[in-house]
């Protein structure tokens, strides 16, 4: 009887032992292990899966697609307890180039959800950028020619493209593009105008234009969804050419628009 009876009582004791060991973790470990896998899920291209951790307003604010440009090489070790603001926990992780990227985790409902990514919002920051500078340069050239602004999306929020109310304005639902991008009826003028801009942004940061519109996108080291063609919509064999008069010239249409200047 004894005999039959002590295993049993070493599997009601190993029994309790593993209920303990499985008992919900402290706040802290849990923040701590949350942080970590949003960060590994990152790492290892799980877009999807970091996404579904963010809260409902940065899901909305930010494609899954997107998040791959903050995703470190590989998981961050150390996550550290850094401080708490209201009901959320910051959590901080060294990074690779030695800085503290720091993450906002709330533990209060059905599971961890990350509120903030210091990462995160340096992107969102250059976010309406990126919009802008790929609907001027490619969606609406391409709506202009007849193509449907509801098939393209987005590269911010992924969320597709509209008219504005008079039908007359490319608008992100976002907010991105203000009240809009004017729909202007010269395909060549409106190419010439995202060129403008984006030979704006070079000269932002440089002293003076580049060579060409190749140089200056790699100055520019835009992604390439980003670079807007520079050939004239009215003719694909017909290069824009950079002017020292600071313009943008179409020689098939002997137009020049004014590149403009940084305040
Ligand atoms: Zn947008
Ligand atoms: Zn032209």
């Amino acid at each position: 009887m004894i005999r039959r009876l002590l295993p049993a009582s070493v599997l009601l004791a190993a029994s309790v032992l593993l209920a303990l060991l499985a008992r919900p973790h402290s706040r802290g470990v849990q923040v701590r292990q949350a942080g970590s896998s949003y960060l590994q899920a990152l790492a290892e291209d799980s877009l999807q899966l970091a996404h579904a951790m963010l809260s409902d307003s940065l899901q909305r604010s930010i494609s899954p697609r997107l998040l791959g440009e903050i995703a470190p090489e590989k998981p961050l070790p150390g996550a550290r307890l850094s401080g708490r603001e209201g009901g959320r926990y910051l959590v901080g992780f060294r990074t690779a180039g030695g800085t503290t990227r720091t993450l906002r985790v709330a533990v209060d409902g059905e599971g961890p959800v990350i509120h903030g990514d210091s990462r995160l919002e340096g992107l969102m920051g250059r976010a309406g950028d990126m919009c802008v500078r790929y609907a001027r340069g490619t969606v609406a050239p391409a709506v202009l020619q007849g193509a449907s602004p509801e098939d393209f999306s987005c590269p911010v929020t992924g969320v597709a493209y509209g008219f504005s109310s008079d039908g007359g304005r490319l608008v992100c639902p976002a907010g991105h593009l203000g009240g809009g991008v004017v729909l202007s009826t010269d395909a060549c003028s409106a190419r010439r105008d995202s060129l403008a801009v984006l030979a704006g942004s070079y000269l932002a940061v440089h002293d003076s234009l580049p060579a060409g519109f190749g140089a200056m996108y790699q100055g520019l080291e835009l992604s390439p969804w980003e670079r807007v063609g520079y050939t004239c919509p009215a003719d694909a064999t017909v290069h824009y050419l950079l002017r020292p008069d600071s313009t943008v010239y179409c020689p098939f249409h002997d137009r020049a628009t004014p590149i403009p200047v940084a305040p």
